[in-house]
């Protein structure tokens, strides 16, 4: 057996599991109503809007290159740090849209003052930010970059929040927000196969006024739906059982709880790499919460070290993602994990090390 430390997909509960076997539904009826239902309080609160929050069958991806069809009508800054960052740039081009980028070196933070900077050359009507980039363990000042975006009127903020919704407080709502989202595979703790986002009303009326938004990631289509407390087309019914499960437990924990578990098991990891001399490849100040990116050092030998860590102990950690694979290694934090639970791991990680 062997249990997953990797930033996503991360290990699912034997209780989520069950949860997801119930028996199927039909999901244009009133049994789907309730259950899609049941899942809005903490995913609303979890986001800080009092939006709906839709739930689309795709990757994360799905809702991120949707964001693109359905919001940019003239031109969309992509906020560039690393692998997931620069790829939305890429995923506008492909597209076809009018996109310009700001790059920074993987392992910085963006700077909230280049992107007034950028806005205010005009032109611009969206902007995407990954707010926990996972390739580097950056963690973007969401606060201070909503509030520049949201200084200049007719450009929308789309925020990933794909790594860090549930682990910590979002505030849509507060910060002007218009599209919050996160894929199910990370934090949530589920098997993948859905995202959940959540618009504003600026977002929709946007999307309305733009041809070409397809059908299956309408936004439009979501709105309607979510009226009825249902979805465009038929959703991953076993996942939203799991949703379901995962919701109520987080309820039960308490949402305060929960953030403050998150940030104390990966404290317990960066004490960890601190002790044996790994640094932390994002800078103080701009730090992940749910998994610590390191940078190799010169002599180590990370691939036995992860190698040994899986034969020896069943645990899988990340030797590194993109450009920056085989130079770093991550360890995730999300999820279920207690101090329990991390310290197994670090047990195991330091019988390794010898
Ligand atoms: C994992 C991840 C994605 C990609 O999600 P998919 O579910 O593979 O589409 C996007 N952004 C961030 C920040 C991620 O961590």
């Amino acid at each position: 057996m062997s249990k997953l430390y990797i930033p996503g997909p991360i290990n699912v509960s034997k209780e989520t599991f069950a949860a997801m076997s119930q028996p199927m539904i039909g999901h244009r009826g009133s049994e789907f109503e309730v259950l899609y239902a049941s899942t809005q309080p903490v995913l609303q609160q979890l986001a800080g809007t009092t939006r709906p929050v839709f739930l689309s069958t795709s990757s994360a991806w799905g809702v991120m290159e949707a964001s693109l069809r359905n919001l940019c009508g003239k031109k969309v800054l992509n906020l560039c740090c690393g692998a997931f960052s620069d790829k939305w740039f890429d995923v506008s081009n492909k597209l076809g849209l009018a996109a310009e980028k700001i790059q920074v070196e993987w392992g910085e933070a963006i700077s909230p003052e280049v992107v007034r900077a950028k806005l205010a050359e005009g032109g611009f009507d969206l902007v995407t930010l990954i707010h926990n980039e996972t390739s580097t363990g950056v963690m973007n000042d969401l606060p201070a970059i909503a509030e520049v975006v949201k200084s200049f009127p007719g450009v929308l903020l789309v925020v990933d929040a794909v790594s860090s919704y549930s682990a910590m407080p979002f505030a849509m709502d507060a910060l002007g927000i218009d599209v919050l989202l996160a894929g199910v595979q990370k934090a949530l703790a589920l098997p993948p196969g859905m995202a959940v986002f959540a618009c504003s009303e600026a977002a929709l009326e946007r999307a309305k006024s733009l041809p070409n938004r397809g059908y299956y990631f309408d936004f439009i289509e979501f709105a309607k739906n979510a009226e009825k407390n249902n979805t465009p087309s038929t959703p991953a019914i076993s996942l939203i059982f799991g949703l379901q499960h995962m919701l109520g437990s987080i309820a039960a924990e308490g949402l305060e709880q929960r953030f403050a578990r998150h940030a104390s098991n990966n404290a317990l990891i960066h004490a960890w790499g601190a002790r044996h001399g790994f640094a932390n490849f994002a800078p103080a100040g701009n730090q992940s919460v749910t998994l610590t990116c390191f940078t190799k050092p010169d002599a180590f030998d990370q691939a036995t070290f992860i190698k040994s860590l899986k034969a020896k102990h069943g645990y899988i950690i990340n030797g590194g993602y993109g450009k920056i694979k085989g130079l770093t290694f991550r360890i995730s934090n999300m999820g279920n994990e207690t101090a329990t639970t991390m310290g197994e791991l670090i047990a195991a990680m330091d019988d390794v090390l010898g």
